[in-house]
């Protein structure tokens, strides 16, 4: 077990061993196709709380044959990110901002429509990149590190505005992070992160880790990175979007303002104590569930061909109980999942092979239209129900649980 990725401490726990399994999007052509396999565990410091995944794999065999690497088609909450931003009156159109991990662009370019002038973003994605080009986004390419962001100031000077969207989980070595930040911004100047919430995991038993994910955040560990990079909390507020996400702007002081605030650590291991002895009960409850299904005589599938849904099925150890994953994606149809093996489909195999429970693990946005382009699946008696928190089409068992 590693040192905590946020504070350096050393004394770990173990909160889940999820054993051996493979990469979650890792599809395969052929079910008998050998996979690399990894030992998932989450781990909790006992000193500042931060949660975290154990030895997180090699970035070259990770990153390896990417089926998507294009942003999300819907960001619904864009507009309300954008709002918040206009309504910083430190920051002007001719503001310097900088958005890391600016991926194809398109956040960049919806702050250019609000007449921001002065957009740089950078991203180590190629085709991200060149998506990016397309719209007019100019963009660095490579990780953000402290020598990016020293060759950033030289060019650019500091930023006023430091943007990083769904970045911050990602990222191994948070110090080199927090160093590059201070580094890139101006004493003064605005900090916007976006990160899951695994607050929404811990209180919804959602168990489903995604090895790209390092690091998982609650406001108060995502406060604690703040304080420790010298930035204060100026706003926070929740955002349903692919699960839950965690908004938060901060002003950057300067290093003199670090500080390191650990008061909700005793509330946050209780939460974290729960979260683990929930587990082994939880993955029971489902298993029945899904038996009582079969032999009620309903096969089964699962909507949604993603991390969350391939770890969901080989975490809790599902795969005798389904009989596909079905996706709209035409890049994953046809393939395999990794560990279950189970193929994936079109979404027509729901009246083909005569599926009676559909398990929708798309993003909470997604549902509703899923839904309804197969009314025709609800009319021959099929049923749905979610399988991704915080949706209201959990199972009945599921709600129960979160009463
Ligand atoms: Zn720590």
């Amino acid at each position: 077990m590693d040192d905590c990725r946020l504070c350096g401490g050393k004394d770990m726990e173990l909160v889940l061993d999820m054993g051996e399994h493979p990469i979650a999007h890792h599809y395969k052509e052929d079910p008998a196709q050998e996979e690399y396999r990894h030992i998932v565990g989450l781990s909790f410091c006992k000193q500042c709380g931060h949660i975290q995944l154990d030895d997180p794999i090699p970035a070259e065999i990770l990153y390896a044959n990417y089926i998507c690497l294009s942003s999300w088609k819907f960001q619904p909450h864009v507009p309300q990110l954008v709002n918040l931003i206009s309504r910083q009156t430190s920051v002007t159109k001719d503001s310097l901002v900088l958005e890391v991990g600016s991926n194809d662009g398109r956040f960049l370019k919806a702050l250019e429509e609000e007449g921001y002038r002065n957009l740089i973003g950078i991203e180590p994605a190629e085709d991200a990149r060149r998506s990016a080009a397309e719209k007019g986004v100019i963009t660095i390419p490579g990780f953000f590190d402290k020598q990016k962001a020293w060759g950033f100031v030289q060019e650019h000077g500091q930023c006023d505005l430091f943007i990083s969207r769904q970045v911050l989980e990602h990222i191994k070595d948070l110090n080199e992070f927090m160093e590059a930040m201070r580094i890139v911004i101006k004493p003064g100047g605005l900090v916007l992160i976006e990160v899951p919430n695994f607050m929404m995991n811990l209180e919804m038993f959602d168990y489903t880790l995604w090895e790209e994910h390092v690091n998982y955040f609650t406001f108060d560990t995502l406060n604690n990175f703040f304080s420790r990079t010298g930035i204060v909390e100026l706003h926070r507020e929740k955002v349903v979007f692919s699960g839950e996400i965690l908004v938060v702007l901060g002003q950057y002081i300067g290093p003199e303002a670090k500080e390191t605030k650990i008061d909700y650590v005793a509330a946050l291991t209780k939460k974290v104590e729960k979260y683990k002895r929930n587990w082994s009960d939880f993955r029971g409850r489902v298993q029945t569930y899904l038996l009582d299904q079969r032999k009620a005589g309903k096969k089964i599938a699962v909507y949604g061909a993603g991390s969350r849904t391939s770890s969901f099925v080989n975490f809790l150890g599902l795969k005798d109980y389904l009989d596909c994953f079905l996706d709209d994606q035409v890049e994953k149809q046809f393939k395999y999942m990794p560990g279950s093996q189970l193929p994936i489909l079109p979404s027509k195999a729901l009246y083909e092979r005569s599926i009676g429970v559909c398990l929708l693990g798309v993003n909470f946005e997604c549902e509703d239209k899923v839904v309804t382009n197969h009314a025709e699946f609800l009319r021959r008696g099929g049923e749905f129900y979610s399988i991704l928190p915080p949706s209201h089409r959990l199972p009945g068992f599921w709600k129960e649980l979160l009463v």
